[in-house]
């Protein structure tokens, strides 16, 4: 279905990102990887997914809080796959805490990364999209687009933010034929939520189980993790032509988790 379209995944060598990539390419999307790893852990995964799926597979290791590591990323998707079709803004990170202590850094990192880098990439490819006629774009919102939790104040503002940005860009390129989406998926278990536990049962003196079921599945009605599977068949259907009408939605995949 998504043969001959090029997608770009930023953080996409670990968690949702990687789940949304392989979905991509198992349509026959070629794909620029990017993230952060073990080079030798990353080119294992880039050489899979090309010849798991017979597409073409790049890695860009471009720093999302970079402006110019961004437009790296995007030159690189020229050079080496012919241009962009599919802009996936995936990369994100986590920091808790109370924000009378919430370090300063963290905010920036957590603005910079989750927020400011869909602005970049969304600014530099939109000019190609307009030119084709055809284009997807997808933002890894959350949850905590809609509701908040405390402690997590950069990441509520960063979420709720990109929500925002969603809108604003499906309304600039509504008439042509490039749809932009937020998907918000309550919690999943990826790294950045593994990241968590530890923390959370020290704080609260919990076993691992209580914290999985009594703190981050509390508010998942559910009571079970979103898997990336879901999220990426989402992805592909976001891509899809019955997809085509859908834009500026901002799309619960939370467990019902912000129907509460
Ligand atoms: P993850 O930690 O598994 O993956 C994050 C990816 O981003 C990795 O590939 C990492 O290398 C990359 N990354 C981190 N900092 C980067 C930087 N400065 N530049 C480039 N890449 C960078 O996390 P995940 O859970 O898969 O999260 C992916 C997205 O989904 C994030 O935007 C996150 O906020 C969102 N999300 C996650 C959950 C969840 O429960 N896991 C829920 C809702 C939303």
């Amino acid at each position: 279905m998504l043969t001959g379209r090029n997608a770009i995944v930023t953080g996409s060598t670990s968690g949702i990102g990687l789940g949304m990539a392989e979905a991509l390419a198992a349509q026959g999307a070629n794909l620029v990887i990017n993230g952060f790893g073990d080079s030798g852990e990353i080119e294992a995964l880039r050489t899979r997914l090309a010849s798991q799926h017979d597409v073409k597979v790049v890695f860009s290791p471009a720093d999302m809080r970079k402006p110019d590591d961004i437009a790296a990323m995007i030159a690189l998707a020229d050079s080496e796959l012919g241009g962009v079709d599919i802009l996936v803004n995936n990369a994100g990170i986590q920091h808790v805490s109370p924000v009378e202590d919430f370090p300063v850094e963290k905010w920036n990192d957590i603005i910079a990364i989750n927020l400011t880098s869909a602005f970049h990439t969304t600014r530099l490819v939109v000019p190609q999209l307009k030119q084709k006629g055809w284009g997807r774009i997808i933002n890894l919102a959350s949850a905590h687009a809609l509701v908040a939790s405390p402690f997590k104040s950069a990441y509520v503002a960063a979420k709720h933010g990109i929500a925002g940005f969603t809108k604003t860009i499906a309304l600039e390129l509504a008439e042509v034929g490039t749809t932009v989406n937020a998907i918000c998926p309550g919690y999943v278990q990826t790294p950045l939520v593994e990241k968590q536990i530890p923390d959370t049962m020290k704080a609260r003196n919990m076993t691992r189980e209580q914290v999985i079921r009594d703190v981050l599945l509390h508010a998942q009605p559910t009571k079970r993790f979103v898997t990336v599977e879901e999220i990426g068949a989402l992805a592909v259907f976001l891509c899809s032509p019955g997809g085509a009408s859908m834009t500026g939605a901002i799309l619960q995949m939370d467990g019902g988790w912000a129907a509460q």
